[in-house]
């Protein structure tokens, strides 16, 4: 308790207090195997477990730390479980985890460059390292007319393109009339709802993005989008923006990007490039080839939160030329000017994305590059590509299961040929054993079962495990 009766903790406290947390969160990393990985609590569980009202007095830090263990912990899906297969990955680490915790302590908010020159100036270096990383084209660097940002989320990211692209179609008159006119905006049937969500928070209209057909592998075929393209001019609308993914959420499927940027560039319409969890792949020289054409595209998002041992968030969005971002997104009251921004020499990232405030999330990705070394990230990757691989044969090798995909990257999609109720069973059984989570997808028409392999301690036993219990959950 303060002099004025605040109960702040004082250095010594949160010294005592941080050494239990980080003692608790490294038992949780040594056992988290023990817990099942999809909670098994029922709604409303969790809040009934819980005061029904605040605390009007502070309380015991190690009240607090009891209920984390036996209200919380139970309702805890583990996406940190070597056993966590379903949708995509969302892998942490210590580098990341401590990073994260420094920029919680620095606490600082980096909307300007002046509200903390190194969280600007740490996250464009670490944004021109992931571009070297990755081989990312030139155009990508913060060098040229481009650069890198870090956000929330794709979401955010493909939004923050989705505004950008509509200004430029408009000449940057939409933000000041609001008159969209007809913009139209592509994509394929196999992409993010994300892309969907842009289009509309955007004000372009679900009704005006189209869905562009896909070939047997799930891919975007260019001819399609050339041929919707052309209609639309036709009709007298205003084609402006397609989003192209590399590594689709339903089966990792690699859309063209190279084709689809000669259309883009053709017919003068922005390409985004959606690669959320596919992009860590470029890691590999030998998996380059999933951005062939990338060069050709305006924006680029890829989240080192999916699968490059950095917490979610992290978000790494980039565009080439980041003129016409900014002007879409700067707004300048008289608060926020300063003599560092008039100069014109720095970056104020507030104009790079949609809230004003940041957090310091280049910490932690700095953290995690350091500490592995780029060789490090590639062995992790290199490993998981390898355990996809070997899961593949397994299913192509049984006469129980098919490959409903190919599966380039780390998801493979497969199915039980006894339809859907069969899958369905199957799913239901191994996600109740505790031991593994596997999520779903439909492909042509059918219920698919997909087991992504992307969690940080991910080993080949666990993926061993993983077929032995789909094998027991199939002739069960
Ligand atoms: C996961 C994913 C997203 C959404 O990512 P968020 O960062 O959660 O918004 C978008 N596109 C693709 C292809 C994804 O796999």
């Amino acid at each position: 308790m303060d002099r004025v009766g605040i109960p702040h903790m004082t250095p010594d406290e949160f010294r005592k207090r941080g050494r239990q947390v980080i003692d608790w969160i490294a038992a949780y990393m040594e056992r988290v195997e023990d817990y099942p990985v999809l909670s098994q609590v029922e709604p409303g569980d969790v809040r009934a477990a819980l005061a029904e009202h605040p605390p009007a007095t502070g309380q015991d830090f190690d009240l607090v730390m009891a209920d984390l263990d036996g209200v919380v912990m139970p309702g805890i899906t583990h996406w940190q479980s070597p056993g966590f297969h379903a949708f995509f990955n969302a892998n942490a680490s210590g580098p990341a985890i401590l990073g994260d915790l420094v920029s919680s302590g620095l606490g600082v908010q980096g909307m300007l460059w002046a509200t903390s020159p190194a969280c600007t100036e740490l996250e464009t270096h670490v944004m021109d390292w992931l571009a070297e990383m990755l081989d990312l084209p030139e155009t990508f660097s913060s060098s040229g007319p481009g650069g890198g940002v870090i956000q929330d989320s794709a979401s955010s990211a493909t939004l923050t393109a989705v505004i950008a692209a509509r200004e430029k179609a408009t000449g940057g008159t939409t933000n000041h009339t609001g008159n969209l006119g007809n913009l139209i905006a592509y994509t394929s049937a196999e992409a993010h709802s994300s892309i969907e969500k842009a289009i509309r928070v955007a004000g372009i209209g679900a009704d005006n993005l189209r869905s562009i057909e896909v070939d047997e592998a799930f891919a975007m075929r260019p001819a399609a989008l050339e041929e919707a393209i052309r209609k639309d001019l036709a009709a007298g609308r205003r084609p402006f923006f397609v989003c192209a993914t590399v590594g689709t959420t339903s089966s990792t499927a690699i859309d063209p990007v190279r084709d689809i940027g000669e259309i883009c560039r053709r017919y003068g319409l922005w390409l985004h490039v959606d690669a959320a969890l596919a992009g860590t792949a470029a890691l590999l020289p030998g998996m380059r080839w999933i951005h062939d054409g990338l060069e050709l595209s305006d924006s680029y998002v890829f989240n080192p939160h999916k699968w490059m041992l950095t917490n979610f968030d992290c978000s790494a969005f980039f565009v080439a030329d980041r003129a016409a971002l900014i002007s879409a997104l700067s707004v300048l009251p008289e608060y926020l000017r300063n003599k560092a921004s008039a100069s014109g020499t720095v970056i104020d990232y507030r104009d790079w994305q949609i809230p004003l405030g940041r957090r310091f999330r280049a910490l932690k990705l700095w953290f995690v590059i350091r500490h592995y070394g780029v060789e490090g990230l590639q062995a992790f990757v290199e490993e998981h590509l390898r355990l996809t691989r070997l899961f593949a044969s397994w299913v192509e090798n049984a006469d129980n299961f098919e490959l409903a995909a190919p599966a380039p990257v780390n998801l493979v999609c497969f199915r039980h040929p006894g339809g859907d109720a069969v899958n369905r069973r199957i799913l239901d059984n191994l996600n109740a054993s505790g031991d593994v989570y596997l999520s779903h997808t439909r492909l042509d028409g059918k219920l698919t079962l997909r087991l992504a392999i992307g969690q940080t301690h991910t080993a080949e036993r666990h993926v061993r495990r993983a077929w032995e219990l789909i094998q027991a959950a199939a002739t069960a």
